[in-house]
């Protein structure tokens, strides 16, 4: 049956460890496996990153720069060159792709979310490769992905894919870093993301010298993509054709299991899409009822209330350790929630003047993260 495969490739897989030139064999075989996944039918998304790599080699850059502006025009001279690589190999293989940048701020917004999976739908119809990166040059600090991680799991769940693997440095994840842990041991087969932290995996927050993630970001991308109901795989980028063993039942890599019930589109949308602008915490009581009750969040069950937002913007919601739980739409504004946290719903009316929603989120409004 015909699959639709998100690849994420990072550049610590593209580019040379050494000279941070590209590592064209590498990139030549993704192409190859990839122009072949399309003719047995799937529908294949690669998310590429090595804009800012690719444009400190072409301009003779030892280190990956830090300033914002720099980092900027980096990745300006590198994008254009990493698809002309990507082009040239891909059409030697008759394979048509598409360069799609994305910003945070097209998925905040409702209509631009659903105009993105337009596009990618009308894209895989036609049956190009679309090559997505983050659109470094006007991303700005505080709406950003931040790794290719997060996004290739959001584009992933946006397409409702069914696959996203994730190509990276190590061959799958380990308990610890095996870089500096030796006798860290392999992890083939994740059910339930929880699992990990009872197993207290240890996960380098770095990322090489080059790319910006590590098995931190990879993880809250499986988390994100299983929440979607996608298979979720993390193996090594050297070798793209493994893409296709695993996708014939070979056990390489780790694989996280799907979960069972996804969450829908728009709770999802909620959940992933929209940028939170505030944080709520609440009491023990609270948290049950929404974890484990399926209830609407009220006023009385919370403690705290941080950021400045209006109703219907997003927020987290957080335990009293300040783990995040949920996330949802609020029905008030931070002022008006300052007045009213702790408070029974009845009181609501008398404390604001006015006859407001007898929950802070609906249900509806609220997914668990
Ligand atoms: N978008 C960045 C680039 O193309 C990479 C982000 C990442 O490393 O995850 O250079």
């Amino acid at each position: 049956m015909p699959q639709k495969i998100v690849v994420k490739i990072g550049t610590s897989s593209l580019t040379q460890p050494e000279t941070g030139l590209l590592a064209l064999s590498t990139i030549a075989t993704l192409a190859e496996t990839l122009s072949h996944l399309r003719c047995l039918g799937h529908g294949v998304i690669l998310v590429s990153s090595g804009a800012v790599g690719v444009g400190c080699a072409r301009l003779g850059l030892t280190e990956r720069p830090k300033a914002i502006a720099l980092k900027q025009a980096v990745a300006a001279v590198g994008q254009g060159r990493l698809m002309r690589v990507y082009d040239d190999l891909f059409s030697i293989l008759q394979q048509p792709i598409a360069q799609v940048l994305l910003t945070r701020s097209d998925l905040v917004q409702r209509s631009r979310y659903l105009n993105v999976y337009n596009t990618f739908q009308e894209l895989l119809e036609l049956g190009v490769i679309p090559v997505v990166n983050e659109n470094d040059t006007v991303a700005v600090e505080e709406l950003k992905f931040g790794d290719n991680d997060t996004l290739s799991a959001l584009v992933a769940s946006l397409v409702e894919a069914d696959w996203l693997f994730l190509l990276t440095d190590v061959d799958r994840l380990y308990s610890a870093d095996p870089r500096s842990v030796p006798n860290a041991q392999p992890i083939a087969l994740v059910s339930n993301i929880k699992e990990l932290a009872e197993l207290q995996v240890q996960t380098g927050t770095q990322g090489s010298q080059w790319g910006t993630g590590g098995m931190v970001t990879k993880i809250s991308a499986a988390r994100i993509a299983t929440a979607a109901g996608i298979r979720t795989v993390i193996t090594d980028g050297k070798n793209p054709r493994n893409i296709v063993k695993i996708l014939h039942g070979e056990s390489i890599g780790t694989y996280f299991e799907p979960r069972p019930e996804p969450t829908s589109a728009r709770k999802r949308w909620i959940a992933y899409g929209l940028v939170p602008a505030g944080k709520l915490s609440l009491d023990e009581g609270a948290v049950v009822a929404i974890s484990q009750a399926g209830r609407s969040l009220l006023a009385t069950g919370i403690t705290a209330v941080e950021g400045e937002f209006d109703p219907q913007d997003a927020v987290q919601l957080c335990d009293k350790s300040g783990s995040e739980i949920a996330r949802g739409l609020v029905n008030y504004s931070s002022a008006d929630l300052q007045k009213i946290r702790g408070r029974h719903s009845r009181e609501i009316s008398a404390i604001l003047g006015y006859e407001g929603a007898e929950t802070v989120i609906h249900r509806d409004n609220l997914v668990l993260t």
